[in-house]
């Protein structure tokens, strides 16, 4: 039933501009985990009806998720993290031909050794964390404390392709990895300062809010 719900839902998904298009082909090209159609769209309308100031992405990968944030909120200022060189380069590369270096601020580097830096640019409105999964619980301790008091924190990938729910068929690596995700989540869940909901959309979206 969920998957023919998924199914269906995934046919119905507003399509991409072409400009991302060809990034979500590049990606898959490169297999490179940009978020997914349901996913996107999802973090996309979470943008439109939050309406953040400026956003703290923590994972830029090739600069996709960013530009379709701006996107969804053209006046946004994102300030985003990448530590691998190549991936860096592409998102420079993709940010520049979309003209949107001016608002978007790509640092190159650890988030953890760059939290001077990201601080400098705090608070932020939103801040998305879609990067090493065993770090989730570190960034989100890190981070909460730049947010502003409407701010939302948003978590990728936290049903890991449904192994979080049953690791049954998992290998142990990916079992490893639900493990590190569960864990995290049950934090999420038990914070005394967040309200927290996942969507079973893209590959596990959570949406935690501060509590008032
Ligand atoms: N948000 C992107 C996808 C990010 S993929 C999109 O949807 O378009 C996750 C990225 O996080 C990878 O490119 C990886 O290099 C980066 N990453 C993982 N841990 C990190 C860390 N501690 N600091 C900075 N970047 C990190
Ligand atoms: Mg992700």
């Amino acid at each position: 039933m969920l998957q023919a719900i998924m199914g269906y839902l995934e046919e119905h998904v507003e399509s991409s501009p072409e400009w991302a298009k060809k990034l979500e082909e590049l990606a898959a090209e490169n297999r490179v985990p940009i978020m997914e159609p349901l996913g996107i769209q999802f973090l996309m309308q979470l943008i439109r009806l939050q309406q953040p100031d400026n956003i703290l992405e923590i994972g830029t990968a090739i600069g996709y998720s960013a530009l379709m944030m701006r996107h969804a909120k053209p006046d946004v200022s994102i300030v985003t993290v990448e530590r691998d060189d190549i991936r860096y380069d592409q998102a420079v590369t993709h940010i520049q031909a979309q003209g949107a270096q001016d608002d978007i601020l790509i640092l190159k580097g650890d988030a953890f050794d760059l939290e001077e830096t990201i601080r400098a640019h705090a608070p932020y409105d939103f801040v998305f964390i879609d990067a090493a999964k065993g770090q989730y619980q570190r960034f989100f301790e890190s981070y909460s404390e730049m947010l502003s008091e409407r701010g939302v924190i948003v978590s990728d990938n936290v049903l890991f392709k449904g192994y979080v729910a049953d690791d049954s068929e998992a290998t142990p690596r990916k079992a490893n990895i639900a493990k590190k995700i569960r864990k995290y989540n049950d934090w999420l869940f038990e914070h005394e300062a967040f309200h927290t909901t996942i969507l079973p959309v893209g590959d596990g979206v959570a949406v935690s809010v501060k509590k008032k």
